[in-house]
């Protein structure tokens, strides 16, 4: 049997094909906001120590390649606040003050932007890609950074959370929801969602690629170490945006629609 075919069809210009990208990690570097994060969570817990008890504690504030080395390869909080002399009753205090701090106008003027990232974004507009970012992020967060960065006019749509300390807590099943849901939005709207890509840097971006059934592709460009990443096997494991974008595997994904 026949299917029907829109007579129009063949007169309309190809649907633009969608590529899904996180936006820490490949976009946004957060490590110095992170790092300025955990120093000042120390200074504060000490003062407020020292103010009610009269005595000092002995911190010792790492060194911001030890953090960071940390952060990547997933050492708890918890063992971080302790691997810098937090004592044991007062870790949680310590962490939610980080928690408290972390999206503050002050702290979030450290994020920069990732090397090569606006090139990358440039590079998919020149291919007729359409961007959309799924993140953790609330949307005015993003949509901050972009502008200061003139790149907002190369975004297509943004998925982003609506509690502003998602991002933090990068938990995998709320970016799994949210990546179905752009999927979902994509299609709506017409646009060509298959083949696709989901590309991000740490495990909740490559589970929720995964579930979706589109490729993956891991940037080590953000909070999850090379060795890590590796664990949950996506398609792919690049270093940053710009060589995701220029890979042969990812040209192969983009050229099969
Ligand atoms: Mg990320």
């Amino acid at each position: 049997m026949l299917h029907s075919i829109n007579p129009m069809s063949s007169f309309q210009a190809p649907s633009r094909q969608v590529l899904f990208c996180d936006f820490d990690g490949p976009i946004v570097d957060v490590s110095e906001r992170y790092y300025r994060t955990y120093r000042l969570g120390l200074s504060t817990l000490e003062a407020s120590h020292q103010e009610k008890h009269g005595e000092v504690l002995s911190l010792q504030v790492l060194a911001k390649n030890q953090f960071w080395a940390m952060k990547r390869n997933r050492v708890a909080d918890t063992d971080i606040a302790i691997r810098s002399g937090v004592p044991t009753s007062l870790v949680e205090t310590f962490l939610q003050q980080v928690q408290r701090i972390v999206n503050h106008p002050h702290l979030l003027q450290w994020d920069a932007l990732q090397p090569g990232a606006d090139r990358a974004i440039h590079q998919l507009r020149q291919m007729g890609i359409r961007l959309v970012l799924v993140t953790l992020r609330h949307p005015r967060q993003v949509q901050a950074f972009l502008q200061s960065h003139d790149l907002s006019q190369y975004v297509d749509e943004i998925f982003g959370a609506s509690d502003m300390n998602a991002a933090h807590l990068n938990r995998a099943e709320q970016k799994v929801t949210l990546l179905e849901r752009a999927i979902a939005a994509q299609r709506g709207q017409g646009y060509q969602t298959e083949p696709t890509c989901m590309i991000g840097d740490t495990e909740a971006d490559i589970i929720a690629g995964q579930r979706a059934g589109i490729t993956t592709v891991a940037l080590t460009s953000g909070v999850r170490s090379h060795a890590y990443l590796e664990r949950y096997q996506p398609t792919s494991i690049e270093s940053n945006l710009l060589k995701a974008v220029q890979s042969r595997h990812m040209t192969q994904v983009l050229q099969a629609a």
